[in-house]
């Protein structure tokens, strides 16, 4: 049997009901083939990142992060959360560009690679306090593969008046 492996998602909506969104990916990640849901953090809000000052305005984003157990390999995990995306009708505009459902994973173990379709630790994972926040709020010591302390990352990350959001059960 393969091994179980500990992966962190992180989730971000900013369209058609953004807290719906999230909170339906967290009950599909707990239903995703041979993993579970172990633990997710509190719904937090954003404001938007933009590429320049003449972007369209968007919408805030709702984040979260989610520590699941799996037995999926980092490319098949990755194939399931493209499902998801898929199936909540995530329209690919353009990078940065508003979207119903972003499923990333930031950390997979202690892996670190970079393919052409996966890059873990996610690339991103240090410069946002949308997604930092909602990981460490999972374990406050959670550290990169290389040892160092995801906390540490924080003060160097952009601000995006991250907000958390009064406590909503899921499926309420
Ligand atoms: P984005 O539009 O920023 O969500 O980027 C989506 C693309 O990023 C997908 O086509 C993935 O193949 C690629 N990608 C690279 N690394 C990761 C990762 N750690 N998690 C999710 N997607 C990733």
């Amino acid at each position: 049997m393969a091994s179980m492996h500990i992966a962190y998602i992180g989730l971000g909506s900013n369209l058609q009901n953004p807290i719906q969104q999230v909170t339906q990916a967290l009950l599909e990640l707990d239903q995703m083939d041979n993993s579970y849901l172990l633990a997710y953090s509190s719904l937090y809000q954003s404001s938007a990142m933009t590429l320049d000052d003449n972007s369209e305005p968007q919408e805030d984003y709702i984040n979260a992060a989610a520590k699941v157990a799996t037995r999926l390999e980092p490319l098949q995990l990755l194939d399931k959360l493209q499902a998801i995306e898929n199936s909540h009708e995530r329209v690919r505009e353009k990078r940065w560009g508003a979207r119903t459902l972003d499923l990333d994973i930031l950390l997979y173990d202690h892996t670190i690679m970079e393919t052409e379709r996966l890059t873990i630790p996610h690339y991103g994972i240090g410069q946002r306090d949308f997604v930092l926040k909602p990981l460490l709020e999972l374990k406050p010591n959670l550290k990169m593969p290389d040892g160092s302390m995801i906390a540490s990352l924080l003060e160097g990350s952009g601000q995006y008046n991250l907000k958390k959001l009064e406590w909503r059960s899921l499926g309420e």
